[in-house]
């Protein structure tokens, strides 16, 4: 079982390898961003605490989402646990590696997806994801091979983010560098941090981040 962090600002490709991941190694994707859209869905009041907070693209308590990943921890852990947008502050770091610690697990790699700022406005702007089975299209570079119809499971559901702007993606980055691109010295210094250029082509990735995992089994 191999435990990692998925490590990168917004539109570096992480959901994406993530779900690669779920699906060739049978790992278990733990995104916050994932369950905290879930939860506005679900109209729960925790949902509607976050809503406005994550249209804006600033990053929700520190306290709501390590909760959210509390819970997962104890369940079904399959090839192993793949954190996808968490974590995102040192604090929510500390809190992982206790939590880890009294689960008796252990964090494998942190992988860094390093990718520039101009990629990321135009990968981030055309972004779609299909709303019945999560397959991620883009206007420009991976369109639907029918308009609105998802080439995996046929849905004409798709969807745009709430905070997919360029507004809200503003605020995302300075957000990612402030608080999150410190986790990138704390993992260096236990000498976890792995790197892979995540502007490679899409396999490309997959692989160099295949090699990582393998590495660290
Ligand atoms: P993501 O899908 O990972 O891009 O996350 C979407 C939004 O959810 C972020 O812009 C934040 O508002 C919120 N969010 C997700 N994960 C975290 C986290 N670990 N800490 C704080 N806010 C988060």
């Amino acid at each position: 079982m191999t435990n990692i962090i998925l490590l990168g600002p917004p539109g570096a490709g992480k959901g994406t390898q993530a779900k690669r991941l779920v699906d060739g190694r049978h790992m278990v994707q733990l995104s916050t961003g994932d369950m905290l859209r879930e939860a506005k869905t679900s109209g729960s009041e925790m949902g509607r605490k976050v809503a406005d907070v994550m249209a804006r693209g600033e990053l929700v308590t520190d306290e709501i989402v390590i909760g959210l990943i509390r819970e997962k921890l104890t369940g079904e852990a399959g090839g192993g646990f793949i954190f996808d947008g968490f974590p995102r502050t040192l604090a929510q770091a500390d809190a992982l590696a206790v939590l880890m610690d009294g689960l008796g697990q252990k964090l494998d790699a942190v992988i860094e997806m390093q990718v520039d700022d101009a990629a990321l406005v135009s990968r981030i702007t055309g972004r779609y994801t299909c709303g019945g089975c999560g397959a991620v299209y883009h206007d420009s570079t991976k369109p639907t091979k029918v308009a609105d119809t998802c080439d995996a499971c046929g849905s004409t559901s798709m969807q745009r983010r709430a905070d997919d702007t360029e507004d809200a993606l503003r605020t995302r980055l300075m957000e990612y560098y402030k608080k999150t691109s410190p986790l990138m010295g704390y993992y260096y210094a236990k000498g976890a941090l792995r790197s892979v250029d995540g502007l490679a082509a899409m396999d490309d990735v997959a692989g160099a981040i295949a090699k990582v995992l393998d590495s660290a089994e």
